[in-house]
């Protein structure tokens, strides 16, 4: 199998894999992809199950998504996940969406049964659970700031909290408009009977560390959602300073090597996770609904360990 498949592969399937042992039906599509651990982790799940299907890694800049998945379809797969900068933009391009990931805007899977193309978001059901593996807490019970509310994972969280009713929920987005807009979507989630005194439940804050401050002492879990921390070199999204020893910090960045945020966290004494364990339940959400068939946790997990 190739690292990296492209839409002219797609547009010459029989001849691109001709020599496969198993038939690839499943794969991620980004714009790059040639970092996802995904077709490691889906293909030990298939290999366990003795599922005779391969997943691989598909090379689709924005332009070429409509006419990937037009072929994708045609050449009957499985299904797919969708990973940036595709997550809002295919959610506009499949036959019908499920209502969670409808209430989102974008999706993360498409499963494809009988010629049409259904689309789900399992990106906050699989943090859900990575939450509380990690930390063994509840969403539900805590007070939340998400850094990166804009992005399509950004705004799958920031829904996924509002759906628990979280204690509190405090969007940041370096594009201030975009957290102030999700905020006017999620209001309603947050109008309820808890009372946490006289500040608001739901709000979006500028970016700027001395707001980040005053914020960061009524929260207990950070959630970092923005693509800052995949190359080595990146800055940190928070200075050093802002990060206190109560907080727990859950980096969706999947790398097992510490990102700085994590490497300051854990020099402060405050807990952290990085987002393999988030990787791995929404793969294991999208692998039931490819599969209808309980997913084999442990040699997916093994596969990213
Ligand atoms: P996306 O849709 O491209 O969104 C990225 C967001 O990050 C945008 O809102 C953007 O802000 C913001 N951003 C980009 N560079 C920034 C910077 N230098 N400073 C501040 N904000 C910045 O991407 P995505 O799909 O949401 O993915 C975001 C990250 O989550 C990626 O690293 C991805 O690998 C990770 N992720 C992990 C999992 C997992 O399972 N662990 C799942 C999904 C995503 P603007 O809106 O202002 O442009």
């Amino acid at each position: 199998m190739k690292d990296v498949y492209t839409l002219g592969d797609l547009q010459g399937w029989k001849e691109a894999t001709a020599d496969e042992e198993f038939p690839i039906r499943l794969g991620v599509l980004g714009d790059p992809v040639a970092q996802s651990l995904s077709p490691p982790m889906q293909n030990a799940g298939l290999e366990a199950t003795g599922i005779g299907a391969r997943y691989a890694r598909f090379q689709i800049s924005p332009n070429e998504l409509e006419d990937a998945l037009g072929l994708l379809r045609r050449l009957e797969f499985i299904g797919v996940n969708l990973t940036a900068p595709h997550k809002l933009a295919a959610f506009a391009l499949v036959d019908e969406v499920e209502e969670q990931a409808r209430k989102i805007g974008a999706i993360n899977t498409i499963v494809f049964p009988d010629g049409r193309s259904l689309g789900y978001n399992t990106d906050g059901p699989g943090f859900l659970h990575a939450v509380h593996e990690q930390f063994s807490v509840d969403l539900r019970d805590l007070r939340v700031l998400l850094l990166g509310a804009g992005g399509g994972a950004g705004r799958a969280l920031a829904w996924q909290c509002a759906l628990e009713n979280c204690e509190r929920l405090v969007l940041v987005s370096r594009t201030f408009g975009k957290a102030q807009a999700l905020v006017r979507e999620l209001a309603g989630y947050f109008s309820g009977p808890r009372v946490l005194g006289p500040e608001a439940r739901l709000e979006a804050v500028r970016w700027e560390n001395t707001i980040l401050r005053t914020q960061l002492a009524r929260t207990d879990l950070v959630i970092h959602a923005t693509p800052l921390g995949l190359n080595r070199t990146d800055p940190s999204p928070l200075p050093p300073a802002l990060i206190a020893p109560h907080l727990m910090f859950y980096d969706l960045i999947p790398k097992k090597a510490p990102t700085r945020l994590l490497a300051d966290a854990a020099a402060a004494g405050a807990r952290g996770a990085n987002g393999l364990t988030m990787l791995l339940h929404q793969g294991a959400l999208a692998f039931e609904l490819w599969f209808d068939h309980p997913a084999p946790l442990a040699a997916m997990r093994a596969a990213l360990t």
